[in-house]
């Protein structure tokens, strides 16, 4: 049980059209508390009718919305982001009981999330277009930005608020009516959204959410031909089924995947930036962002001594549940996220590896921070996203070596390197096959700068000028004067 200052807030319902509705045959799905399992309620187990309700919905809104202005839209979107401020606690205590992480890293991300619909109300108002100098001299060239129609967003569980904003954000802002799929296992921060938006003025069938099953649900998403634009951030595997099925109606879309980020130390670092930029990197949200640093290698001078300033970092961090004051890492979505880090870390040590620190379950979900080294490319923590609180090191001898072991991997999401070499950096920048670099810091992600990843790890950029790209279609016109 929670309890929230405007109890309203947790939904168990969806909002299709304006209306709060509930599944044609009455069925839900329990939410549960990662950190002890209890029930938190229960959302309605929508399927592939209800969807192509909201779709029409969507569909329905669209006119109306695309022909007001810039502007009043971003009024909406602002008042959507000052009313995600003025509840921000209850949201965060609603996602720390749904999600698990620490409420501090949940207040932040309701903060985050509400800087997407600040950051896109003002960047709507500059779509703006272009006029061709013409090769003949009776026409006229011109370009126009234009929304993309009705999207479909499917979202995932490790950022329950913020993934959100960052593709509604956009999709209102530049005219797009939306309908939202959030993940079963995070839907009531979804839903507090929806009744947030309600709440800011934007007309119904604006924004849908629809909880319930997620296959029939991205079908009804990806088959209809009413929805012009899929955008998705989860694992990789869902994304390529997902790709596949918008194929037969040519849909635009947006992927956010998996990653493999490599965190890089040279010699000439400062050790201590270093380590709070890696603490950062590694264990926020207990590991399970598609930027944690999950690969970790140090140059071999400085490898000992940062090996060991890691382990008694990370052997101070609390662990609990996110609810308690001063816990630092929460549970693991689930038990079976805790096992595979588990299996990632048998199989290292397995292989030769050295455990440090941690690695202890505790409970089901629950996993003490753990750092090893002797990390070599053999191992499953190399190759695979391993999405908790596992710090493998690996000791590397010059610029060469770490850049071809950083780019072997079919993700190219986040990388960070440390140095104090100018040139170093400069050339880390551009030989990291990534499409996010961090030198000298941890944390790359705000609503100002593109996100998004080349190779696996996805298509298209949210946040900063290029995140309302991806909701514009562009318009030619070729106008005769005489
Ligand atoms: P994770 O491993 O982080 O749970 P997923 O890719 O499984 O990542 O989940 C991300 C989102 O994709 C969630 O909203 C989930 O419900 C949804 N999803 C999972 N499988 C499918 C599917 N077959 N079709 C549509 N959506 C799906």
């Amino acid at each position: 049980m929670i309890t929230l200052k405007d109890a309203t807030l947790q939904r168990d319902a969806c909002l299709v059209g304006g209306a709060w509705i509930g599944a044609d045959d009455n069925q839900f799905d329990d939410v549960t508390n990662p950190a002890d399992g209890s029930v938190l309620g229960r959302v309605p187990r929508l399927g592939q009718a209800e969807t192509l309700r909201a779709i029409d919905a969507a569909e329905e809104a669209l006119p109306a919305w695309q022909a007001r202005s810039a502007k009043e839209r971003g009024a909406m979107l602002r008042r959507w982001h000052d009313l995600l401020l003025e509840h921000q606690e209850d949201l965060a205590v609603l996602m720390t009981a749904e999600q698990g992480k620490p409420l501090a890293e949940a207040r932040g991300e309701i903060g985050f999330a509400a800087s997407f619909f600040e950051w896109f109300a003002e960047e709507g108002r500059r779509a703006y277009g272009d006029v061709i100098p013409s090769p003949q001299s009776d026409r006229r060239l011109l370009v126009i930005k234009q929304p993309v129609g009705v999207c479909a967003a499917i979202t995932p569980w490790n950022f329950p608020a913020a993934m959100i904003a960052r593709k509604a954000g956009p999709a209102l802002a530049a005219g797009c009516t939306i309908v939202i799929k959030p993940a079963g296992q995070t839907p009531y921060s979804a839903l507090a959204m929806a009744l947030l938006a309600q709440r800011a003025g934007i007309p119904d069938g604006v924004v849908n959410v629809v909880t319930g099953d997620a296959r029939a649900i991205g079908r009804a998403m990806t088959e209809s031909p009413k929805v012009r634009k899929l955008t998705f951030t989860g694992s990789t595997g869902v994304g390529k089924l997902l790709l596949r099925q918008c194929a037969d109606s040519v849909k635009k879309v947006s992927m956010e995947l998996g990653g493999n980020a490599p965190f890089i130390v040279f010699d000439d670092a400062d050790l201590e930036k270093a380590i709070e930029g890696v603490m950062q990197a590694k264990f926020r949200n207990a590991g399970q962002t598609c930027v944690c640093a999950n690969r970790i290698f140090v140059q071999a001078g400085i490898h000992d001594a940062f090996a060991a300033r890691l382990s008694q970092e990370v052997a101070k961090l609390q662990v609990g549940d996110g609810a308690e004051e001063g816990v630092q890492v929460g549970p693991l979505i689930d038990a079976a996220a805790a096992e595979k880090v588990v299996e990632q870390l048998n199989d290292a040590v397995a292989k030769g590896a050295t455990l440090l620190q941690g690695g202890e379950r505790r409970g089901a979900n629950f996993l003490t921070p753990a750092v090893i080294t002797g990390a070599t490319p053999d191992m499953d923590c190399f190759s695979e996203e391993t999405f908790g609180p596992l710090a493998p090191v690996f000791s590397f001898q010059d610029e060469a070596e770490v850049i071809r072991l950083a780019n072997a991997t079919e993700y190219g999401l986040a990388a960070y390197c440390y140095t104090r070499d100018l040139g170093r950096a400069w050339r880390l920048s551009e030989a990291l096959d990534y499409g996010m670099v961090g030198i000298n810091n941890g944390h790359v992600s705000t609503c100002e700068a593109p996100f998004g990843g080349v190779k696996q790890s996805g298509l298209g950029r949210e946040g900063a000028r290029q995140g309302i790209e991806d909701y514009l279609e562009t318009k030619y016109i070729n106008m005769a004067i005489e």
